[in-house]
């Protein structure tokens, strides 16, 4: 029987209208509208399209969005500069400086300038501590996403085997500290494989959640994949054709998983919605 969608389209719409209704609630209430900061440096033509959707998506859902937009040439000092001026400003509740950056700017110390009550891509090393000793004030948005989509979807995730392709710390490295968490949404056995695991076929065929986060078309292959298993493809990538596809053979895999994420339509509409959810709560004056 082929395998059930994990839609993350639909979740995203339902979540994103949630968010829109907390949004009204807390404005109602006199609360702060709450406002997202992007800067943007140079001219990658993929962050000017993600910062775009990230932008749109903020209006949809009735939260303020100021936009900066700095030359290729800026210098780290003038970074440092408009994120202190962000961190100061009380209608700026989260702050998302699109990476890659020029190589002239050196991209640990700006993570590090963003204050970490406002730094809702959740890459601040104090927001990575709190979410490692299990008190998370933000959680990442693309491993957040992932688990929604689990849990939202009824794929049990307490004592099940998860294995992780990849280790970056946006991706399989905070999604590995939220599975094996205690309590709701964790409780799993996490496995994390990477390019110098052996056997990768032998570590995904025990697992009863695959998460594929590499950037390698096909790399997942039906053989790799217990029949039931479910399956989440983070991966992006696009083909010489214009495609975009994940890093799993959709095709042949959706044949004999039990649970899949599609792509385009799985994890990428849900990692905005969960910037756009911890946004919300930056502004939400009990926090
Ligand atoms: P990175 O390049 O930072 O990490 C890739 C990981 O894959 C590394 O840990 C690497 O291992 C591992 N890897 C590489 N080759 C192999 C292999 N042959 N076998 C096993 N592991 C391998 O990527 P990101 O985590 O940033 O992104 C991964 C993918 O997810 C990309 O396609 C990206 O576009 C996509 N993405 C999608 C998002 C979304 O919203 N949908 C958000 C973020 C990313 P090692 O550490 O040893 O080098």
């Amino acid at each position: 029987m082929p395998a059930r969608i994990l839609d993350g389209k639909a979740l995203a719409d339902t979540m994103q209208a949630e968010t829109a209704a907390g949004v009204a609630e807390l404005v109602a209430r006199g609360g702060p509208k709450p406002g997202l900061a992007t800067v943007l440096v140079g001219e990658d033509p993929a962050s000017h399209v993600y910062v775009r959707n990230k932008r749109r998506a903020c209006e949809r859902v009735g939260m303020t969005s100021v936009h900066h937009e700095l030359p290729a040439t800026t210098s780290q000092a003038e970074l440092l500069a408009l994120i202190n001026r962000l961190n100061a400003d009380p209608s700026v509740h989260g702050i998302l400086v699109q990476l890659p950056l020029p190589p002239q700017i050196d991209e640990r110390a700006v993570i590090q300038s963003v204050s970490p009550l406002k730094d809702v891509d959740a890459f601040h090393p104090e927001t990575v501590g709190l979410l490692a000793a299990g008190h998370p004030r933000f959680r990442p948005c693309t491993p957040h996403g992932i688990q929604q989509l689990l849990v939202r979807n009824n794929v049990p995730i307490a004592g099940a085997h998860v294995v992780i392709v990849g280790r970056s710390n946006i991706v399989g490295k905070p999604l590995a500290l939220m599975l094996m968490q205690k309590g709701p949404g964790g409780d799993a056995t996490v496995t994390i494989a990477h390019s110098r695991s052996r056997d990768l076929g032998a570590l995904t065929r025990q697992a009863d959640i695959v998460v594929a986060a590499v950037g390698r078309p096909i790399l997942i292959t039906a053989d790799m994949v217990r029949p039931g298993a479910a399956v989440v493809d983070v991966g992006m990538n696009r083909l010489p054709d214009g495609r975009l596809v994940g890093d799993v053979d959709y095709a042949a895999v959706a044949q004999i998983a039990g649970a899949i994420t599609p792509v385009p339509g799985g994890v990428g509409p849900m990692t905005i919605t969960m910037l756009l959810h911890n946004t919300f709560h930056a502004a939400c004056p009990a926090r």
